[in-house]
């Protein structure tokens, strides 16, 4: 399947300069949200903690809304690492937002691939188990603003399995000649895989086992980031997964990057159910 990005990705920019900005400056625009009708279309297990469901996508029109609906067909365009927020059944009649990264997305048969992760018993885990062909799900997005970073020729991700998509695809979507460095924190060695890039793009894949341990002790993450060197004028961070291995990630990569360096993104709370909007919870 053809992946489908809101812009070609730019090179590679010149390496980083005390000027440099104190935000990162995204490769592709970011799009306005939107609401979509998908469609159930395909349902596989991938590892076996992720399942990947393939869902046809059609635009809705805003509810309330006095526009015209958009035209059928019309294409989802995004951002790589962007994901969709899905309305899915929550307590009683409610429903609550669960966010999934958008692993790929042919716009010749509006068909959007996501790959959700089975563990825990929420919302999300128990709407993937059950779903079968033909069910229907609404969703609002692209959402997310991190994305390929320019003015960094080293890319290091740190992740989960649950974030899996989201660094394959921004990964995929590097400049020729950019290195990657993915360090893949998950159960064990039947949770690897592998992301296909360009020959022009070097990717680096280091695995970390849990075997059993706590997905939120972050030791393992941080040992194995101390080892990895990186030249803080040419490197950009993106840090997903577990809440308090983000945390502390974050902290060790912006000591040795700055913050403008490091793009973290929190997924889920181990122990705590995600908020409403999807989120894992903060600390007060
Ligand atoms: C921007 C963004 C992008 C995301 N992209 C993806 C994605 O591409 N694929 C994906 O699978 N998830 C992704 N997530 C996480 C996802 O949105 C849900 O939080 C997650 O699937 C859990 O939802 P839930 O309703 O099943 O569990 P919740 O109701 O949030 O939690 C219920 C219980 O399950 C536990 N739990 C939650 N997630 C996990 C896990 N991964 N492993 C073990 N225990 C868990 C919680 O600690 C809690 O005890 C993303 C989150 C964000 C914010």
């Amino acid at each position: 399947m053809q992946q489908r990005r809101a812009a070609q990705a730019g090179t590679a920019g010149p390496a980083a300069t005390s000027d440099a900005p104190d935000i990162p400056v995204p490769s592709f625009p970011i799009p306005e949200p939107s609401r979509w009708a998908l469609e159930v279309v395909g349902i596989a297990p991938v590892t076996p903690s992720v399942l990947r469901l393939r869902l046809a996508a059609r635009p809705v029109a805003p509810a309330g809304s006095e526009a015209m609906p958009p035209p059928e067909g019309a294409e989802l365009v995004y951002a790589p690492g962007q994901d969709l927020a899905l309305s899915l059944p929550g307590p009683g009649d409610a429903t609550i937002n669960r966010r999934y990264t958008i692993s790929d997305y042919d716009s010749s048969t509006s068909v959007v691939e996501l790959e959700v992760v089975t563990h825990g018993d929420g919302p999300g885990a128990r709407w993937i188990t059950k779903t079968k062909v033909g069910d229907r799900v609404e969703a609002f997005g692209p959402r997310g603003k991190i994305t390929v970073v320019e003015g960094a020729s080293t890319h290091l991700f740190v992740g989960d399995e649950a974030s899996f998509a989201a660094i394959a695809a921004i990964v995929r979507a590097l400049p020729p000649s950019a290195r990657a460095i993915v360090l893949a924190d998950v159960a064990d060695e039947q949770e690897h895989r592998r992301i296909e890039v360009p020959p022009e793009v070097v990717v680096e894949q280091h695995w970390l086992h849990r075997d059993g341990a706590p997905a939120e002790s972050p030791e393992r993450v941080l040992e194995a980031l101390a080892a990895v060197e990186l030249d803080p004028a040419e490197s950009h961070a993106y840090v997903f997964g577990e809440f308090h291995v983000v945390s502390a990630a974050r902290r060790q990569l912006g000591e040795r990057l700055g913050a403008a360096r490091t793009s973290p993104k929190p997924y889920w709370r181990a122990g705590r159910p995600n908020a409403g909007h999807g989120e894992p919870v903060r600390d007060e």
